[in-house]
């Protein structure tokens, strides 16, 4: 009934019911279309034999869990036009429910209490302040009667916080900000004073980012309660903070008094964050034994490709280990518990490539602890990225501020430094050991981004994949025990439960997020991906999947009639602007429209849809306020110029 199953988050499920000798007669129960082509990466909730999940624009679905019959839905008319001012699509990764009411946090930043028998609206509160571009996508989590809300937006400049309200009225309780505000404004705590000594400049400026937007984790008995806290905005740490220093909270593992939201201990992953190396993975609490003495750990596999074992009374670390392959640090010295950088890594305005990318060797794709195996199966995967510094600090509201030189952005430029270096994508399940901080067996997977992990006392562990399937495999080996085609990527964590005497288990299979957007990232191989759609087998199923998408013809481009100068600043401005929803080189994934394939009315209506605003209800707000007409002409000629391309592509072939 809770994001995790339990305030510990380990993803595990006592359920025996489908276990390892049956688990080849899974079939399709029953699904739901979700009546959306974008990522769904919500963890649905059951309580009751009721299913809650949250779809695209934070649209809430109450279904009958054992029929999939829907019983309400709710649409909170999400402001779509601020999907400008949130990174990486339209998802919302879960909602909690307590005591008859169901709650989620909205992309436009308001929190809302929903009724769960009948799907009304109870209260809400806005918890950000819309001048800035903060948006909501985590899942709340219930503490005390409190709900805990946190939000994103360190790509554009804003400082992180976490809010506490009442689950019964929505009146605030506490807020705990991840970063220190202007000093001379005062500190809202004591926490922040000492976080404050840890910066330099005029950080405060553009926020400096440290926004808490996915995990968190709750142990009742210490009263802690744990946060993941993001990167740092902008992500080159000379330019946020140019006297250095480590930049408390990014990064790090915040604990917290769960009634007071007063500080308490923190980890820091990855002190004075240069790369967008958030913190915001998942945690899980576990008691395991160590070097023979019995240790309450909180275990986490950040962005930054390390694997961290810290005890969650104190924080003390425990060890660390990275799980991919690193190059942006050699090691986490164990006396300091500091990572040892590698400063042949450091990049400049030129640009070096790095691994970890910022999608991380861990993204927020969570994974699971299974108590009986002692065993945490990570969803890692291999990326890099060329990071650059700017040479010229700018800021802009509505936009990402990266830091990044912009030159270095656009496809086909100068080559980086270390760009022989750059490992091709890759996606691995591993299944680590946190007893020994190493890993025990691995599965190779076709690509990155794949889904979040469920592991079960039946020996099972579910995850669905970039490849379009969704697959059981035994917890102990890795054997691959039952697979089914469901047409899309499936990011999720799936879920299980049971229902008059049935066990079932289920996941929201629909593609999209960060690597599908920024990086045009493909599902199946390139195939049509379907709509999502929530599904859910069980012993037997015998519920079939509608015919999947067939690919639909490429309209023809108008011819190019524009110069080369102004293709290439289209260039400039597609890659720096446009990219982040519409793909690197104008490569789609499939979840956003591919603007290489725009219909004869979309190139005649343009103009009127980029500044005029005309899709700002499918979340493509206007952008007059940035793009002169002259810039949104060049960017039109770079979309006719990279839709010939494609042409010239496929004839070759
Ligand atoms: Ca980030």
């Amino acid at each position: 009934m809770t994001h995790g199953r339990t305030y510990g988050e380990q993803r595990f499920s006592p359920l025996a019911r489908i276990n390892d000798q049956n688990a080849g007669e899974l079939g399709l129960a029953w699904y739901l279309d979700m009546g959306t082509r974008r990522g769904l990466e919500a963890t649905p909730l059951v309580v009751d034999g009721v299913m809650y999940t949250s779809g695209s624009w934070n649209v809430i679905h109450a279904i009958d869990a054992g029929s999939g019959r829907e019983l309400w839905r709710y649409d909170p008319h999400t402001q779509r036009e601020r999907l400008r001012s949130a990174c990486c699509d339209a998802v919302n990764r879960g909602l909690a429910v307590w005591k008859g009411k169901v709650y989620e946090g909205l992309l436009d930043g308001r929190l809302i209490a929903v009724d769960a028998a009948t799907g009304g609206l109870i209260w809400e509160v806005q918890t950000i302040d819309q001048t800035y571009d903060y948006s909501v996508n985590g899942a709340p989590r219930i503490v005390n009667g409190k709900v805990i809300i946190g939000n994103g937006g360190a790509e554009f400049g804003v400082r992180g916080y976490v809010t506490a309200y009442d689950a019964e009225t929505g009146e605030q309780l506490w807020r705990f900000y991840t970063v220190p505000g202007n000093p001379a404004a005062g500190f809202e705590s004591p926490a922040m004073e000492m976080a404050a000594k840890t910066w330099t400049g005029e950080w405060w400026k553009y926020g400096g980012g440290g926004t808490a937007w996915d995990a968190f984790a709750y142990d009742p008995e210490l009263n802690l309660l744990y946060i993941g806290v993001g990167n740092g905005s902008p992500w080159p740490r000379d330019i946020r903070s140019p006297g250095g220093g480590d930049n408390l909270f990014l990064s790090s593992i915040v604990a917290v008094n769960a009634d007071t939201g007063e500080y308490v201990w923190h980890y820091q992953t990855t002190p004075g964050d240069n790369w967008d190396y958030t913190a915001t993975q998942h945690m899980i609490l576990a008691d395991i034994e160590i070097d023979g003495k019995p240790r309450k750990v909180i275990m986490q596999a950040p962005k930054n490709g390390f694997f961290y074992v810290i005890d969650r009374q104190t924080g003390e670390l425990l060890s660390a280990n990275n799980f991919i392959p690193v190059t942006w640090a050699t090691h986490v010295d164990m006396a300091t518990g500091r990572p040892v950088e590698n400063p042949d890594y450091y990049y400049t305005e030129r640009g070096k490539i790095v691994v970890p990318g910022p999608l991380g060797g861990h993204s927020w794709q969570p994974m699971s602890y299974s108590p009986l195996t002692g065993l945490v199966y990570i969803p890692t995967q291999i990326t890099s990225f060329p990071y650059s510094k700017t040479p010229v600090r700018t800021y802009k509201k509505g936009l990402w501020n990266l830091g990044m030189n912009e030159q270095v952005l656009v496809p086909g430029g100068p080559p980086p430094e270390k760009a022989d270096e750059a490992p091709p994508n890759s996606g691995t399940l591993i299944a680590w050991d946190p007893k020994q901080n190493r890993e025990v067996w691995r599965i190779q997977q076709d690509g990155p981004w794949n889904g979040g992990i469920l592991t079960t006392a039946g020996n099972l562990m579910a995850q669905g994949n970039a490849n379009g399937n969704f697959v059981i495999y035994r917890a102990d080996n890795g054997e691959v025990l039952w697979r089914m085609p469901v047409q899309t990527g499936a990011l999720a964590g799936p879920v299980t439960y049971m229902v008059d005497g049935e066990q079932y288990i289920a996941v929201n299979a629909g593609w999209g997020g960060a690597w599908s957007l920024t990086a045009g990232g493909k599902a199946q191989g390139g195939k049509p991906i379907a709509t999502g759609r929530l599904l859910a087998f069980k012993l037997g199923g015998a519920q079939t999947l509608p015919p999947p998408p067939e690919a639909e013809p490429i309209p023809q481009p108008p011819p190019l009639t524009a110069s080369e100068e102004t293709i290439a600043h289209g260039a400039l401005l597609f890659n720096n602007i446009c990219f982040v929803c519409h793909g690197a080189g104008a490569v789609s994934g499939g979840s956003t429209a591919d603007l290489r394939h725009m219909a004869p009315e979309t190139h005649a209506a343009f103009k009127e849809i980029v500044l005029g605003g005309a899709m700002a209800g499918a979340g493509m707000a206007s952008f007059a306020d940035v793009l002169s007409e002259d810039d949104v002409e060049a960017i039109h000629a770079y979309l006719i110029q990279r839709a010939h391309d494609e042409q010239a592509e496929l004839a070759g072939q």
